[in-house]
């Protein structure tokens, strides 16, 4: 399919390579990712032709200023990013649009921050790397100090992405010795399902109707799960939301095919949300936009619904 537009695809500038972790990589895998990441021109465009994606959507890669323990930095930091993606997007017309970065460790800020990104700089959406670092922990956004931001966000009619990062230093136990599972493989899915989870039951939806989300991996996890969660939701005391727990999944997300390149699993994800909330996305440069496109211009699905997850839905969210 020609035209295609790809919704998670991820930069860095050298004032954020400092987010980047290296944990998992070896010295020079890193230095290749970094400079593959870097890269917003020709390679990143000629692998974009050679796929059919006339767009690219660009985040700044995990984990970002969520990381930033300083918040005046934090603040910085985002609006660095910022005008950095503006300045991209403006060098090379009808190739790529962007998530703003934002601040959540000064929610205020956030809210300011986001606002310029969207109405002067001409970003579409934020995107937000998981929990907000503190000194003593992590924030996550079922806490009641970002409802402001939250409808600011809905305000806006942007999307808010939510990216996924690794778990909170105390939160790791579980994969102790197996450093192999904290990441991508497995830890970031769990870790952003869960958060997502914790907005959802918190009635964020309830009290903001409007917020549009945005999931990566197919949803992490999640459309596969809804039954059985729903089921037990019921049962739970204490719990009052206006909806049952997945109708806020069909009704305020959108899943992206970042990374999760498999056919059975877009069957079963589209027979949970349906076509309209589906989006192509490679997840570059942690996937090969020439993987991603030759599965998914094949994938046994309807021509019509083909168009929609590869380009129509993702301009509706946008208003490309
Ligand atoms: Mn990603």
């Amino acid at each position: 399919m020609q035209g295609k537009i790809s919704v998670e695809e991820h930069f860095v500038t050298p004032d954020h390579e400092e987010y980047v972790s290296s944990a998992w990589l070896s010295a020079e895998t890193h230095r290749k990712m970094l400079g593959r990441l870097g890269d917003l021109s020709d390679e990143r465009i000629e692998q974009m032709d050679r796929s059919g994606i006339e767009l690219a959507v660009l985040s700044l890669v995990t984990e970002g200023v969520q990381a930033e323990l300083d918040p005046q930095k934090a603040v910085t930091q985002a609006a660095r990013a910022n005008e950095a993606l503006a300045a991209v997007i403006e060098r090379h017309p009808g190739r790529f649009s962007g998530f703003a970065a934002v601040a959540l460790q000064d929610p205020p800020a956030a809210e300011r921050e986001l606002e310029r990104a969207v109405r002067e700089l001409g970003l579409r959406g934020v995107c937000v790397n998981g929990y907000t670092s503190t000194p003593d922990g992590g924030l996550y956004y079922d806490d009641p100090r970002f409802l402001p931001f939250f409808e600011r966000v809905a305000e806006l009619g942007v999307p808010f992405f939510l990216h996924p990062r690794y778990p909170l230093p105390s939160q790791r136990g579980i994969y102790e010795g197996r450093p192999e599972l904290l990441g991508s493989t497995w830890g970031f899915g769990v870790e952003t399902a869960t958060h997502v989870l914790r907005m959802i039951t918190s009635g964020l939806f309830d009290k903001v109707p409007e917020l549009t989300m945005v999931l990566g991996h197919l949803g992490e996890l999640l459309p596969f799960a809804l039954y059985r969660m729903q089921g037990r939701l019921k049962a739970t005391a204490g719990l009052n939301l206006e909806r049952p727990a997945p109708e806020y999944l069909r009704e305020n997300f959108y899943v992206s095919t970042s990374g999760n390149f498999h056919t059975a699993s877009l069957l079963g994800v589209l027979l949970e949300l349906g076509a309209d909330r589906v989006l192509f996305a490679v997840d570059y440069p942690f996937e090969e936009m020439a993987e991603a496109a030759e599965w998914f211009d094949a994938v046994p699905i309807a021509e019509a619904d083909r168009e929609k997850i590869g380009r129509s839905n993702a301009e509706r969210l946008f208003g490309l």
